[in-house]
């Protein structure tokens, strides 16, 4: 195993070779590099012009943007911060922080206000002004509800917070419905004023429902305004089943992708952090104060020798047989319902001139009580489908069908439903009488 220096010196001659900015200001900075030792490898780009950074709470662009956001500021771009929630939706930090058994909708907004505080004095620590951070106020731990189940201003979502709209006056759209429609059309209209040149946003297999769909919204918005806005879409993680690794305060150590994440289609990348923005770095997630009082171990887990980045291509429909599209981590499931509970291993799917099969494939054969949902987005055409196998509690869509092999679930869905879409959003769920009992990342592919 080469030495922690041979390897940095190698980083070096590579970072030089190819002439791209990997460290931001190398003459002061490259004398107290980090170590990278067992990272994922550097990120090979030039920095970023207008950096658009989406963080679902308060407190993620701290863990997981401070090393780009450093970059493109040291080089003279632009950075904007768009924070998703308040973290209202959190009642054990509403309780501790108030000292309250039971807190009420008014506490949770009250908690809303302080996290927004402590947003402003966090990227303050990372160089980002005020001004330069923008505030949705959508539902924290409502998301992906409003993702999957309220996606039109008619059937809002009542979220943690008490409220069926943003209850904030210094959000971006105060009074906007808790509703799907109402996420896209915030950040369309922000990606379309801002025009940024690389998008940071959370990834895909994150386990978090509101970071999952924080991702999705993104990506959605991203195809949709794909003619006006050209812009690099990189990734990062938070939450997923024993990262990082070791969950504790390791300022020496590199912060690594899960490796049961290795070969699910993600590129891994490294930026390196100097000692000196580390520090920063640290003291910006410690201004988080009533997320710091409730989980110190997790946050400061990030404060690693490197922000850890993924980055996803958009793959064609396969179009001559079933094939893998997507492969599902085993034992991702975060609650185990049952011992014979669904785990979905991929899915599959192929593209015909009349239909489009999709197929779900879980490491046993559903049960009789489970049911397998697929779940299609088309962002050009703003069209969302969902299916159910038993469909038991909705009407089922006329001329899709479903059945079963063994321990595949194979839908065909007709090509006239896509309306000559160019990309489709796919998910897919598995529940046991209503339960999820396991879901994939939601991904985007291209339709021949
Ligand atoms: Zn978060």
């Amino acid at each position: 195993m080469p030495s922690c220096q041979g390897i940095l010196r190698s980083l070096t001659l590579t970072m030089l070779a190819g002439g791209m900015l990997l460290l931001p200001s190398q003459t002061t900075e490259a004398a107290t590099a980090p170590r990278m030792v067992n990272a994922a490898p550097v990120l090979q780009q030039s920095p970023p012009k207008r950096l658009l950074v989406i963080a679902p709470h308060p407190d993620d662009e701290s863990l997981a943007a401070a090393a780009m956001i450093r970059q493109t500021l040291n080089a003279g771009g632009r950075v904007r911060i768009v924070v998703m929630t308040n973290g209202d939706g959190y009642r054990g930090a509403a309780a501790q922080w108030f000292g309250l058994q039971h807190p009420t909708g008014q506490d949770m907004q009250r908690l809303g206000v302080i996290r927004q505080q402590e947003e402003l004095h966090a990227v303050g620590r990372l160089g980002v002004k005020a001004q330069d951070v923008t505030f949705l106020g959508y539902p924290d731990a409502g998301l992906h509800r409003l993702w999957l189940n309220h996606w039109n201003p008619d059937r809002p979502y009542q979220a943690v917070n008490g409220s069926r709209f943003v209850p904030y006056a210094n959000s971006y759209h105060p009074q906007a419905p808790y509703c799907g429609q109402s996420v896209v059309g915030d950040l369309t209209r922000l990606l379309r004023e801002y025009r940024p040149t690389d998008v940071l946003y959370p990834d895909p297999h994150d386990v978090h429902r509101d970071h999952w769909a924080t991702s999705a919204f993104t990506q959605y918005v991203l195809t949709a305004a794909a003619g006006d806005v050209r812009a690099r879409e990189w990734n990062y993680l938070i939450h997923y089943p024993r990262f990082p690794s070791p969950r504790r305060y390791r300022p020496e150590a590199p912060l690594q992708n899960p490796g049961r994440l290795a070969d699910i289609g993600a590129k891994w990348m490294s930026l390196p952090i100097s000692k000196e923005a580390e520090a920063d770095k640290h003291a910006a997630i410690l201004e988080h104060k009533s997320q710091v009082q409730m989980m110190k171990n997790l946050l400061e887990s990030f404060v690693r020798t490197n922000d850890l980045l993924s980055a996803y291509s958009i793959p064609d429909l396969p179009d001559r047989e079933l094939q893998p599209i997507e492969l599902d981590d085993i034992g991702d499931q975060k609650t185990l319902l049952h011992s014979r509970s669904a785990d979905i291993r991929e899915l599959l799917a192929v593209s015909k001139p009349s239909l489009v099969q999709l197929a779900v494939v879980t490491t046993r054969p559903l049960r009789p009580q489970d049911e397998c949902k697929l779940y299609l987005r088309l962002p050009e055409r703003g069209a969302q489908y969902e299916f159910a196998s038993l469909a038991r509690y909705r009407l089922p869509m006329p001329a899709v069908s479903w059945s079963q092999h063994g321990n595949l679930m194979l839908v065909n869905v007709p090509r006239s439903l896509f309306d000559g879409a160019k990309t489709v959003m796919i998910g897919a769920e598995v529940t046991s009488r209503g339960n999820s009992s396991d879901s994939t990342a939601w991904r985007r592919f291209r339709l021949r």
